[in-house]
């Protein structure tokens, strides 16, 4: 079989070997000679994955005592309105900052809940920056931050300093690199990414700060009910969240966060240095704020786009074509794409400025 280098935005590439695992799981898991998405979730074996599951988010990311952690279903999505209905109160305000598409619609559906202020964006230079030296205010409920944004390729280079607690949405960067997870009310992430299939979502949730907003809360959109039923409240979408157990127990052996962290900044420097170095390809974002899970560049010159496309395409490289809404090329490194992978691609960019200058 041909290799095939995956560079896709999300769903995106994972291990082989979790692949593997998880394709065995299907057909006899653990032995019992059922499938894994054939027996109830609340049998040992499933209630074994789902704690595996939690304890290693909480290993990987040195989550203190007084958070839980969830695998509820809805995608980040719903999770940008469930952070506001959870965490903001009836008279309170919450304060945004829009980065990009994603941060756009977690202020479109917070508004839906309450009083949401934007306390700055990007939007004026094609979010092609992360806004700096904006002022949080100190009576805010939260500030939400959506820390890598996947489409237009930035990431917050450090953290905001902010007199209140923080909800971010790390959909596209959770795991790539640590977090100091005391800084924030509520994490979430849709699994598709560095974690594993669609069809879970991530919640890191403080549990010290539910229960202060004043308002009823349906159950399936209530994080302290999730919590109160250890993330089983109604059937969990066990297959995700195997698969999720296994990606970060493959990260774990691995070396962790920290081991993930210094093979990811080799793969964006070498990205990087050939998307400066050649004279056919310009980066899309500010310099500073480039994003180590999605590079995002064009070409100087569209002509050539032609020849371009067909020599990756024949160097087996798949996913590069940038978001529709942006257009040129993305090429996204999460945490299961090797090294090498960024090297062919290279490769294939220096190749095509020897065709194109002969
Ligand atoms: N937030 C970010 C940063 C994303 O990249 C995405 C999807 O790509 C989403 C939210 C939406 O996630 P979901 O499809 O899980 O709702």
């Amino acid at each position: 079989m041909k290799k095939v280098h995956n560079f896709s935005a999300g769903p995106c590439i994972l291990p082989q070997e979790v692949l593997k695992k998880a394709s065995e799981a299907v057909v006899n898991f653990d032995d019992l000679n059922l499938s894994l998405i054939e027996i109830s979730h609340r049998s040992k074996n499933v209630v074994a994955v789902m704690e595996k599951a939690q304890n290693l988010v909480r290993e990987l990311l040195n989550v203190p005592a007084n958070y839980e952690i969830l695998f509820l279903q809805g995608g980040a999505s719903l999770g940008f309105y469930t952070a506001a209905l959870n965490y903001l109160s009836k008279d309170g305000k919450a304060v945004y900052v829009n980065t990009g598409t994603w941060a756009k619609k977690a202020i479109k559906e917070a508004k839906l809940v309450g009083n949401i202020e934007v306390v700055a964006s990007s939007e004026d230079d094609g979010f092609k920056y992360i806004p700096k030296g904006f002022n949080i205010p100190a009576d805010a409920d939260f500030l939400h931050i959506t820390t890598n944004n996947t489409i237009y390729g930035t990431q917050y280079p450090e953290i905001p300093k902010s007199p209140v607690p923080i909800i971010a949405d790390m959909s596209s960067d959770i795991f790539s690199r640590p977090v100091n997870v005391s800084d924030y009310a509520m994490i979430y992430a849709g699994a598709q990414k560095n974690m594993g299939p669609a069809g879970t979502t991530l919640f890191i949730v403080n549990k010290d700060l539910l229960g202060k907003t004043g308002r009823t809360i349906p159950s399936m959109l209530d994080y302290q009910l999730h919590i109160d039923k250890e993330s089983m409240y109604n059937t969990p979408p066990v297959f995700p969240i195997y698969v999720s157990m296994l990606t970060l127990d493959w990260l774990k052996n691995l070396g962790g966060v920290p081991a993930i962290e210094k093979i990811n900044a080799e793969k964006a420097a070498a990205m990087y240095a050939e998307i400066d170095r050649n004279p056919l390809f310009v980066g899309y974002t500010a310099v500073e704020d480039r994003s180590k899970m999605n590079a995002t560049f064009n070409l100087v010159d569209d002509t050539h786009k032609e020849l371009f496309d067909s020599m990756w395409k024949e160097a087996g490289i798949s996913g590069i074509n940038g978001h529709r809404s942006v257009g040129g090329y993305r090429a996204s490194m999460y945490n299961a794409l090797p090294l090498e992978s960024v090297q062919a691609l290279v490769k294939v960019m220096q190749e095509f400025e020897e065709k194109v200058s002969v």
